[in-house]
């Protein structure tokens, strides 16, 4: 097992979903973890819940706005204040926006969806690099999905952003790989967290489990993801096992994107 002992990683968006999941494999593994999120209660809750499982973790909560360039700064400096330095970074925060076709979308709501999933990770890379520069090298794991690999109806500016995290990973690898900065993004399909859930309520809002079923008879298999399987994968390409993988966006969706 892949142990994270003396390594700091960073998580942004981890109060919730896909961020807590992640964060709670790495707690297991022996991470100190640096968890950055807008939601302070949900902030306040997650930390209680990863330190109830796993009492031994460091843990430091920083309340942010990844759209917020001075924020990230902050909570970059924050980090590197309070751990000596940054191993990993887990550049996860994203919100979905509001379902509509491309001339009906609300155009506040999409610059809303490019700040947060777009700028939001940018800014993140920004900051964090020069550290792990400083320091000889680092994992980074940008948080993509299916929609940064295909369209997907009514996401305009979701997809949009999506492709554009896939892209930044590819920059950030062959600038940084000299660096020994290793740059990966993951693609996750339909995982049942908080941010799914209420699409599905988007989808059919009198019957939002009806939706959620229809969807998973589509997956090859016939489920959606959980939350954990994306933290495992997440802490595999945060570890000293995996080298040499740079640039890749890979799908954990079951094989559906295999589909279109
Ligand atoms: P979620 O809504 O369950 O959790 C997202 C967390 O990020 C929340 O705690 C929220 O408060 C935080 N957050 C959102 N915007 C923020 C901001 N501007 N600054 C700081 N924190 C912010 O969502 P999730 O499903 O866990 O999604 C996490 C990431 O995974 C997103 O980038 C999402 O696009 C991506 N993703 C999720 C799925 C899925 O099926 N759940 C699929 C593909 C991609």
């Amino acid at each position: 097992m892949s142990t994270f002992k003396d390594k700091t990683v960073i998580i942004t968006g981890g109060a919730m979903g896909l961020g807590l999941a992640t964060a709670k494999v790495l707690a297991r593994k022996g991470a100190n973890l640096s968890i950055i999120d807008y939601n302070e209660e949900a902030l306040n809750k997650a930390k209680d819940e990863i330190s109830k499982e796993s009492p031994d973790t460091k843990i430091l909560t920083i309340i942010a706005d990844v759209s917020d360039e001075q924020a990230v700064k902050n909570y970059v400096n924050k980090t590197v204040d309070h751990f000596g330095k940054i191993d990993g970074f887990y550049n996860n925060a994203g919100i979905e926006g509001k379902q509509a076709l491309i001339a009906d979308y609300d155009v506040e709501m999409f610059k809303k969806v490019i700040d947060i999933n777009l700028m939001g990770v940018y800014y993140g890379l920004k900051y964090v690099i020069p550290v792990m520069q400083k320091q000889g090298g680092g994992k980074i794991v940008n948080v993509a999905s299916v929609g940064g690999i295909r369209g997907v109806l009514n996401e305009v500016p979701y997809v949009a952003s999506k492709h554009a995290v896939s892209g930044m990973t590819k920059n950030a690898a062959i600038e940084y790989g000299k660096d020994n900065i290793f740059t990966n993004a993951i693609a996750p399909g339909a995982i049942l967290t908080p941010m799914v859930a209420s699409s599905f309520k988007q989808v059919n809002p009198d019957n939002p489990e009806a939706a959620e079923k229809e969807y998973s008879q589509r997956n090859p298999t016939r489920r959606l993801g959980k939350p954990e399987e994306v933290g495992n994968l997440v802490a595999f390409l945060l570890s000293d096992e995996c080298q040499y993988v740079n640039g890749q966006t890979i799908a954990i969706d079951g094989g559906e994107s295999n589909l279109y």
